[in-house]
């Protein structure tokens, strides 16, 4: 089967409004429509900026969707601070990263928070991509698959299959973000396969087949291609190299085989 492959940009917290109006304004001077042709693309610029971002998007019809990086597990209500999935959905925001490496490490987000943000993100008609992914002492104890394995089976078991089967996962190997030494091909393949494998055992066969998973951690236009060359790696989820507009039309015309 083939599923259409993801390009997510992660601003994470960098550049205000008019540095992101002028960052997205500047990638869709640079794509053209055979360049998304066949893909999604997705920027997720911090929340201030969102909906600068959104008429920009929208009224110069760039080919991207929008995406939040996070959205609290409430809709509305006494959370200071937090920002309502209900308000991004108003914003027309598209897709939501949930359970991040560093919202996970940083502010102590546990699997049953990514499960209820999860929820929330489907309630609110928007798709998830949730990340997930060991650590460096994981990986040196051998223990990446059973890291995996309980943090998908945690966000599978969320949701229903249907919408298991719509979301997005993106393996990250903690290691691997912002160091500039990205998991080879071979072994983002083997990792997404145990994503999807461990999708498939809580949700079952159908939403294995279409779940997309995507591959993230020090991606450039350099190792795109023959990542999403992998047949169970759906896009890329990338951090650094989203944040200038040059590199990241590079990265998506390289997985769309027109780099
Ligand atoms: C990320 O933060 O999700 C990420 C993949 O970052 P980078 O591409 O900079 O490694």
């Amino acid at each position: 089967m083939s599923r259409r492959l993801l390009i997510s940009g992660n601003w994470k917290m960098n550049l205000d409004h008019l540095q992101a109006i002028h960052l997205v304004q500047d990638l869709g001077l640079r794509l053209t429509a055979a360049d998304v042709a066949g893909l999604d693309v997705t920027v997720h610029p911090p929340f201030t900026d969102l909906r600068s971002v959104q008429s920009v998007v929208e009224e110069r019809r760039i080919p991207v969707e929008l995406g939040a990086q996070d959205c609290a597990p409430d809709d509305a209500g006494a959370f200071t601070g937090e920002v309502s999935p209900v308000m991004l959905a108003r914003l027309h925001v598209a897709y939501v990263i949930a359970g991040h490496s560093e919202r996970r490490r940083l502010f102590g987000e546990t699997d049953e928070v990514v499960a209820a943000k999860l929820r929330a993100i489907v309630r609110n008609g928007m798709t998830p991509i949730c990340c997930v992914g060991e650590t460096a002492d994981e990986r040196d104890a051998g223990a990446t698959r059973e890291r995996l394995v309980a943090q998908v089976s945690s966000a599978a078991g969320a949701l229903a299959p249907e919408q298991v089967g719509s979301m997005a996962i993106a393996y990250e190997p903690v290691w691997a973000i912002g160091t500039g030494s990205a998991a080879t091909p071979e072994d983002a393949q083997e990792a997404c396969a145990w994503v999807r494998e461990a999708v498939g055992d809580v949700a079952g066969a159908d939403a294995a087949t279409t779940v997309r998973v995507l591959y993230g951690g020090s991606v450039t236009a350099d190792n795109t291609a023959e990542l999403v060359a992998m047949p169970d790696v759906d896009g890329v989820l990338v951090g650094g190299a989203s944040l200038e507009a040059t590199a990241f039309a590079a990265i998506i015309r390289s997985a769309n085989g027109v780099g």
